[in-house]
């Protein structure tokens, strides 16, 4: 049996630099609390615990200390709430979230209703919406939801994409607010570690020698769910947190297997499945990469 990797999976550079700044952290003796996952992987969020760094639901959670701000970033009142209550604000949100922050207000001055495509349950999400006044912006996940807008009471119009998401599903979704209000414009949220993680499971769906494909990510992380989609849509495809999740039987006809992984899966998680594919496949006891 041989595996082969995608060409990009696993933790983008805003993931990548969130985890070092939290490890840094530690590292210096200091605790605190994350709010939420400080990325969606429940093996990270082990680790951080074991580091003395907490992960909390909820604001109300954190009376004293640091609270870390996830790499999905928070509400801008929510600096200000941790302020107000004296905590110390250890800010890891990516770079390019903030981006997405400023696009929107900018786009809000100039006079636009805002549309959020994604997960109305996701901190990113909520991160955008949750200071904002409720007229000046729905959140969208399909065309039904979309239909049911009055679309005649917005002069202008801007589109965003949550950034892990798969811009081609929501395709439909664009153009029905396209056909509706012609001032709307797209703005290009979709992360590139994300477009390149989800390119590179196409190829490795479209590999006429990869056999199945197993995608490797915490159950809670959007874009992994989305890599998984892309590689059902090609080959028999297992979504799994790790390498206990593995069974025996999804290799039993060998070929080359491929993997892939989220945004927030460490390399150690995916250096640990690829050899426990290895060890249950009797014929292969030797570890190769195709
Ligand atoms: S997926 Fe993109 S937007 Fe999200 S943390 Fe990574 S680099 Fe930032």
């Amino acid at each position: 049996m041989k595996i082969r990797r995608a060409a990009k999976y696993g933790f983008c550079a805003g993931v990548r630099i969130a985890d070092q700044k939290v490890k840094k952290f530690a590292a210096g003796g200091n605790s605190g609390n994350i709010l939420g996952q400080v990325v969606h992987n429940e093996r990270v969020v082990d680790e951080m615990e074991q580091l003395g760094v907490h992960t909390v639901q909820g604001f109300d959670e954190v009376e004293q200390g640091t609270i870390v701000f996830s790499a999905h970033g928070v509400p801008p009142s929510f600096h200000q709430r941790a302020r107000a209550r004296g905590l110390r604000i250890l800010d890891t949100t990516c770079p390019f979230v903030y981006d997405i922050h400023d696009e929107a207000s900018v786009a809000l001055s100039e006079g636009a209703h805002l549309v959020f495509i994604g997960d109305p349950k996701h901190r990113e999400v909520i991160g955008y919406t949750h200071d904002l006044d409720p007229a000046d912006y729905h959140i969208l996940m399909t065309e039904a939801e979309a239909r049911a807008v009055d679309w005649t009471r917005y002069g202008r119009v801007k589109i965003f994409y949550q950034t892990t998401l798969n811009a081609d599903e929501f395709e439909p979704v664009a153009r029905l607010i396209e056909s509706r209000v012609p001032a709307t414009r797209r703005a290009d949220t979709i992360c590139y570690a994300t477009k390149q993680n989800q390119e590179a499971a196409h190829e490795l769906g479209r590999d006429p020698e990869v056999t199945c494909i197993v995608v490797i990510g915490g159950k809670r992380s959007a874009n992994t769910r989305h890599l998984w989609e892309i590689c059902q849509r090609y080959k028999p495809s297992y979504l799994i947190q790790g390498a206990d999740d593995l069974r025996s039987e999804w290799f039993a006809g060998g070929g080359v297997v491929g993997v892939t992984a989220g945004a927030s899966t460490p390399d150690y998680v995916v250096e640990e499945v690829e050899r426990a594919i290895v060890a249950l496949a009797p014929s292969s006891p030797v570890p190769a990469r195709a």
